[in-house]
C-alpha cells in the first residue's frame, strides 16, 4: 500500500513562516514520489501555503474543523471552508483535542460525517493515555474510539478514510526526549485496529485502509517504524516544524 507521510504543524507558524517552511520543504523533497506528503498548517496559513503547492506533489490539510457546514459558532470553521482553501484532508479527533477541548466520540464521529460529505478524507487519530495502558486498557479504549468515531461509516466512506495510531504517552509535545512506541508495539495496535475494522466494515475494506502511526516519529526511528508491516506511514508533529528532518522522514519511506 502507498504510504502517507503527514505533517501536523500543530499551533505553530503564521503565515509567514509556514511559507518559508513550505519552500524549504518543497525543495528537498521535489521530485520524491515514493509516498504521499501532506502537510498540516494552522487554519491562518492554508492559503497562503496553498499557493505555494500547487502542482508539486506535497497535499494540503487542515487540523480540525466543526461538524456544521455554516452558522452562529464563533470562532469555528467548517469543512466546506477548508475544502476552499485548497485542503483534501483534515485530521480529526487528535489527543490535543480529545484532551483539551473535550472532543468525544461522538462530536468526532459528526465530524467525520460532514467532512466525507465536503468531499474531504479525514484522519482519525485514535490512541490510549499512559493510564489506560498501564492499566492494559489499550484495546479496549481502540476499540471504543473505532467504533464511535466510525458509527454509521459505509464500506464505500472508509476508503477514504484514514486512521492514525497515536499512543498518547508517545506525543512529543515539543519535548524531543520523549520515546516513540517501539515498532512491534505499534505493530501490535495496528494489527488489533485492523481487526476492529475488519469486524465492523469487513475484510477486504480493513486491508485497504491506510493507518498511520504518530507519536514522536523523527529521522532516527522513522525507518524502523515505516518498514513495519501494517504501518503505512507517520502524522508527524514536532519533527515536521523542521523541513530537513520532515524530509529525511519523507525519504525513509523507500
Ligand atoms: C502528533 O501530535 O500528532 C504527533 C505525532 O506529535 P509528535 O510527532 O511531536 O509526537
Amino acid at each position: 500500500m502507498r504510504k502517507l507521510i503527514a505533517a501536523n504543524w500543530k499551533m505553530n507558524k503564521g503565515s509567514e513562516d509556514a511559507v518559508q517552511l513550505v519552500n524549504e520543504l518543497k525543495e528537498l523533497v521535489k521530485g520524491n514520489h515514493n509516498c504521499d506528503i501532506l502537510i498540516c498548517p494552522p487554519f491562518t496559513a492554508l492559503h497562503s501555503v496553498h499557493e505555494k503547492i500547487k502542482n508539486s506533489n506535497i497535499l494540503l490539510g487542515a487540523q480540525n474543523m466543526h461538524y456544521e457546514a455554516s452558522g452562529a459558532f464563533t470562532g469555528d470553521i467548517s469543512a466546506s471552508m477548508i475544502k476552499a482553501a485548497g485542503c483534501s484532508y483534515v485530521i480529526l479527533g487528535h489527543s490535543e483535542r480529545r484532551e483539551f477541548f473535550h472532543e468525544d466520540d461522538m462530536l468526532i464521529n459528526k465530524k467525520v460525517h460532514s467532512a466525507l460529505k465536503s468531499g474531504l478524507n479525514p484522519i482519525l487519530c485514535v490512541g490510549e493515555m499512559l493510564e489506560q495502558r498501564e492499566k492494559g486498557w489499550t484495546q479496549q479504549i481502540l476499540e471504543k474510539q473505532l467504533s464511535n468515531g466510525l458509527h454509521g461509516i459505509s464500506q464505500e466512506q472508509m476508503n477514504k478514510i484514514t486512521i492514525a495510531y497515536e499512543p498518547v504517552w508517545a506525543i512529543s509535545r515539543g519535548n524531543a526526549n520523549v520515546k516513540s512506541a517501539t515498532p512491534e508495539d505499534a505493530k501490535k495496535s495496528h494489527d488489533f485496529i485492523r481487526h476492529v475494522i475488519s469486524d465492523m466494515l469487513g475484510h477486504d475494506i480493513a486491508d485497504s485502509v491506510r493507518i498511520l502511526y504518530g507519536g514522536s516519529m523523527k529521522p532516527e526511528n522513522a525507518k524502523e517504524l515505516l518498514s513495519m508491516p501494517n504501518i503505512e506511514g507517520g502524522l508527524v508533529g514536532n519533527a515536521s516544524l523542521d523541513a530537513k528532518s520532515f524530509a529525511e522522514i519523507v525519504e525513509a519511506v523507500r
